[in-house]
């Protein structure tokens, strides 16, 4: 990748960035550095099927240890990267590690499926889809190993736009999956007319299952939805069993949290995937 060519945006001025705090622009320079120097990670957590606990696909989630500032969280700096320009090198690394790693678990017999975040403005780029192409030769990965999540909020920045973008994507083969539902400000119908095969719950509905009331309502709705429109629907943020059986019950495909396992690198899951084969008992199929 050409390192100048994929830094030019940072050359138009953004007025929007003179306002913010020291810290977001300090974070500008310094993430140019980080996506040009490795300071850029990619770690993956797993997705189990809820009745079978069977690890079927891990959701790419990237990292940032900066050398002084230490870790800094995503929910900041893909923010920065968006308004900066480097969403789209950001998006191509992520991209490239984790068909790599999906790569290197198939020639060890392990299919496992990878899940990456796409932000708004990586759905306006005109070379995502093209980019999306040749990652996927380049691994020599089926373009149907690779999920790519969208929030409602980024679809409904340009409907149309981002809706042209997700039909290429879903040409090439690969699957959409609308990230956080539930939170976001679009309609029903904009649902009916993504090329969607997923939705993932928001965790602040999943977190509240546990005591009952409201969240049990919006969960088991957003479950029925899914299933009458044929999409699978995956939880995220099960911290606990009790959320986890609970989630069974709704009718839920896949579940992604803590209980099952944190984020981790991705020379870490083979291992990970082995220590839970020796130590966890084939879950039992609950009743539903
Ligand atoms: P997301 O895509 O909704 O990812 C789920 C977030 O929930 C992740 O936070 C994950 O670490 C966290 N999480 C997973 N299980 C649990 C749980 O059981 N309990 C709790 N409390 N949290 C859990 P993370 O890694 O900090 O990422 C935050 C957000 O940053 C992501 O939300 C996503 O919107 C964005 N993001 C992360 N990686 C990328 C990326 O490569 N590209 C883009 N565009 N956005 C990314
Ligand atoms: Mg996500
Ligand atoms: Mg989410
Ligand atoms: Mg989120």
């Amino acid at each position: 990748h050409d390192a100048k060519a994929s830094t030019r945006g940072l050359r138009v001025f953004d007025p929007s960035l003179t306002a913010e705090d020291p810290r977001r622009l300090a974070l500008v320079t310094e993430l140019r550095t980080a996506v040009h120097e490795g300071q850029l990670e990619v770690h993956v957590q797993p997705q189990a099927e809820v009745l079978t606990g069977r690890v079927v696909s891990v959701e790419a989630l990237v990292r940032w240890t900066h050398p002084q500032l230490g870790r800094v969280g995503p929910d900041e700096f893909i923010p920065v990267a968006e308004r900066s320009g480097l969403i789209g090198p950001l998006t191509t690394l992520v991209l490239d590690r984790s068909l790599a790693a999906v790569a290197a678990w198939r020639a060890a017999g392990t299919d496992l499926s990878v899940a990456v975040n796409l932000s708004t403005r990586s759905l306006h780029d005109t070379d995502l889809v093209d980019e999306v192409a040749r990652l996927l030769r380049r691994h020599d990965v089926p373009s149907d190993r690779l999920t790519l999540e969208v929030t409602e909020g980024s679809v409904m920045a340009d409907p149309a736009r981002t809706i042209a973008v997700l039909h290429q994507l879903r040409d090439l083969g690969c699957r959409l999956s609308v990230d956080d539902f539930g939170t976001g400000y679009s309609s029903l119908s904009y649902l009916k007319r993504l090329p969607v095969q997923e939705v993932k719950i928001d965790q602040s509905f999943v977190t509240g299952l546990r005591s009952g009331g409201e969240d049990v309502a919006i969960v088991r709705a957003i479950v029925d939805l899914g299933r009458h429109l044929g999409l699978a629907v995956v939880a995220e943020g099960v911290e606990d069993q009790e959320t986890w059986d609970l989630l069974a019950d709704t009718g839920c495909d896949l579940v992604q949290g803590w209980h099952l396992g944190r984020p981790m690198p991705t020379a870490d899951l083979p291992g990970w995937l082995g220590d839970r084969a020796r130590s966890t008992p084939a879950r039992p199929l609950r009743a539903v």
